[in-house]
């Protein structure tokens, strides 16, 4: 998110210089491997129509297709909420109101320069009788997803003639420590030291730690640096991804996320085995689990489909039947127990493995429908293998993330803090240039 923040402040006529670590074809890192999912505070889906694209780039809906849409408004109130759950209540609050606050017009910037959104039909909706229904209130991604979002920071950047300096990695802040004051960094360029000096002010946009194995160890504990990294929150990865560096190309189709509505099977070695009756199969996402995508095994018995995951690493086959029969009877205990209760994958359905007589560790407390051999289909249980690599939620802004993040939140952050800080630092390099004093750009 460089790019929302040097073009802020290249706008506000300051010189802007963008130092990047990496060479030209493979910056943009965590922002890339993104599908630019944004959150933003909306008044239900008439608030968000002037920014809606089709998929294909065409500019708003067809009358038939707002019909079918079931989107519930997401307030500020709901946006707090899901920060404060999902941090366990450690945000900043004072961070908290300037991201929840400012989250809509962030959207509005970014449209105004050129970002087009869609729906995300295909991650944040279900298809329920034949209406597009909406869960979890992020709602919007941008089409070209994080690939088009990195080119167009770079479109910005060139366009208001900021300066970017590829494989230059900063490694330290220069200080005037009379004046108590940062005044540039320190990049290693070609072998080389050299120093930026910066009137204004620096702005790190530097993503998180999760690269680094020795900083997640010492800072989320041990055996953190044993997990593979690309980006910068837990996520289920294919197990055949390569395992040394993200792919531009494919981006985060590596993602595989459709374990609510199935079965993720975990083994000492590191290796989580998806597996869904053919029934619910049918709810995932096809950018994810077409054939040609990811590594998918159909059988019609579980007996089979154990023995084909033998094959592929499965070490223990008799604990993994086992575990899927105990899953399976306290399933059927659920519903015998409510026999009306409807599985919704747009909802939490609360379709449970709890019931009066049965209950399971750990619990599945919605989407639990039961993994058996549907006789009147051919295919039967539909497996499919993936790596769980998990990497710290941590990013350079420290205070408002702890543990866990509202999906979509990490992009507005970055353009909402980046628009701020920038416009900020143009303030204190104009003040500069009009001689003022350091306790005066310090009050800015
Ligand atoms: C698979 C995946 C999917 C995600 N999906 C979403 C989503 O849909 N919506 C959402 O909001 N969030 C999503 N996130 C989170 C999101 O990616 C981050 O919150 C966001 O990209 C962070 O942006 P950033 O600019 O801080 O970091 P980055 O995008 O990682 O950029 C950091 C840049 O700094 C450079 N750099 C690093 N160190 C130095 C140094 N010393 N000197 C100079 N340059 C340096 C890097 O090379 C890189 O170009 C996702 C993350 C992952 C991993």
């Amino acid at each position: 998110m460089q790019g929302s923040a040097a073009t802020t402040a290249a706008k506000n006529r300051a010189r802007v210089a963008l130092v990047e670590k990496a060479p030209e074809d493979n910056a943009g890192r965590n922002t890339y491997f993104t599908p630019a999912g944004f959150r933003c505070c909306f008044d239900g889906l008439p608030d968000l129509l002037p920014f809606l694209y089709q998929s294909n780039g065409t500019k708003s809906l067809s009358d038939d297709l707002v019909k079918r849409i079931e989107m519930a408004p997401y307030t500020k109130e709901d946006f707090h909420a899901d920060i404060n759950r999902v941090t366990k209540g450690r945000a900043d609050p004072v961070l908290a109101n300037v991201l929840v606050d400012n989250s809509r017009d962030a959207i509005q910037w970014l449209v105004g320069q050129g970002a087009k959104f869609m729906l995300s039909f295909n991650r944040q909706a279900f298809n329920v009788d034949d209406k597009s229904k909406f869960w979890g209130g992020m709602v919007m991604n941008m089409i070209g997803q994080g690939k088009e979002l990195f080119k167009l920071h770079n479109e910005w950047t060139r366009k208001t003639s900021v300066t970017i300096f590829y494989c230059s990695p900063a490694i330290e802040l220069l200080t005037d420590d009379s004046a108590g004051d940062i005044t540039g960094i320190k990049a290693l360029q070609h072998g080389r030291y050299r120093r930026f000096g910066a009137s204004g002010g620096v702005v790190l946009a530097s993503g998180g730690f999760q690269a680094s194995p020795a900083l997640r160890s010492k800072y989320l504990g041990p055996g953190w640096d044993l997990c593979a990294s690309y980006g910068c929150h837990s996520v289920a990865w294919d197990a055949n991804s390569p395992v040394e560096e993200g792919n531009h190309t494919i981006t985060n189709q590596y993602t595989k996320s459709g374990y609510p509505l199935g079965l993720m099977l975990n083994t000492p070695q590191g290796i989580a085995f998806q597996i869904w009756d053919a029934e619910q199969a049918k709810w995932l996402r096809i950018e994810e689990y077409a054939d040609d995508v990811t590594q998918n095994i159909r059988t019609n018995t579980l007996d089979e489909l154990a023995d084909k995951l033998v094959a592929k690493g499965l070490k223990d086959k008799a604990q993994f039947l086992a575990t899927i029969s105990e899953y399976n009877e306290a399933v059927d205990a659920f519903s015998r127990e409510k026999p009306h209760h409807k599985f919704d994958p747009a909802i939490r359905d609360g379709m449970s493995t709890q019931s009066q007589s049965r209950q399971i560790m750990p619990a599945k407390s919605s989407w639990a429908t039961s993994l058996k051999t549907p006789f009147y289909r051919r295919r039967g249980h539909h497996g499919n293998y993936i790596h769980i690599r998990r990497t710290g939620r941590r990013a350079i802004l420290g205070g408002l993330l702890w543990d866990n993040y509202p999906g979509g939140s990490g992009l507005m952050m970055g353009t909402v803090l980046g628009r701020i800080a920038r416009k900020k630092a143009a303030a204190r390099a104009e003040h500069v240039r009009k001689g003022s004093s350091a306790h005066q750009r310090a009050q800015l």
